[in-house]
């Protein structure tokens, strides 16, 4: 049953699109820890995603963990670990999602920016129409942003080729660090599945991100 579940979720997607709820908001009462449907979600803290809805998760379905991008950090590999080897998980759906403010920065800009840099200050504020005020502090940590790679893009652009490939490089770099981690079995009776999405914000639709694919090119 486990293995089947993202294909009957993208099904509770389509219904979503279509304007219809499948996620029930009650408290189904009492439940056991583990997630019933065996399932992982991976998703980005966008205000404009509610990933219960948009898959037509009940509650006690599935774990899901957010973060900015919802990018496979080192945490996340860490929560994916104890989903699975602990609660009994198998099967891991990464969703990332169209307009990501992921887009619009890079880590060196923003750290710059937080450092007291004038330059990166002034640019921040106009990517995303609010005065930045820099801290004017140096900090060792966050070690990274995980800023996705590729050509700026104002905050909050429309869907574009460009805007969809970098989107699909960032999930296929998140589905490599899942099935690459040698804590995570991809092979074997205890074998995990990861499929990646990409949401579209403005359609409410889940489109499948290919894997392996390209992963771009700096020429
Ligand atoms: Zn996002």
């Amino acid at each position: 049953m486990a293995k089947k579940m993202t294909d009957s979720y993208l099904k509770n997607n389509e219904q979503y699109a279509n304007g219809k709820a499948v996620h029930k908001p009650s408290h189904p009462g009492k439940q056991p820890i583990n997630p019933a449907k065996h399932v992982a979600v991976v998703a980005c803290m966008d205000a404009r995603i509610d990933v219960e809805d948009l898959l037509g998760l009940q509650t006690g379905d599935a774990h899901i963990i957010r973060n900015a991008g919802g990018v496979v950090s080192d945490d996340v590999i860490r929560c994916l670990i104890i989903s699975h080897h602990l609660l009994d998980t198998s099967e891991i759906i990464l969703i990332h999602h169209t307009r990501c403010g992921m887009l619009a920065f890079t880590d060196d800009l923003l750290k710059a920016g937080l450092e007291g840099d004038p330059a990166a200050e002034k640019l921040l504020g106009q990517a995303t129409s609010r005065k930045f005020t820099s801290c004017k502090k140096c900090a060792s940590t966050p070690s990274q942003f995980h800023a996705f790679r590729g050509p700026l893009e104002p905050l909050d652009a429309a869907r574009s080729p460009k805007q969809t490939e970098r989107l699909e490089w960032d999930v296929r770099r998140g589905m490599s660090a899942i099935q690459n981690h040698p804590w995570i079995p991809t092979s074997g009776p205890d074998a995990v599945t990861v499929r990646g999405f990409i949401y579209d914000v403005d359609t409410g639709k889940l489109g499948e991100v290919k894997y392996p694919g390209p992963m771009g090119s700096f020429s």
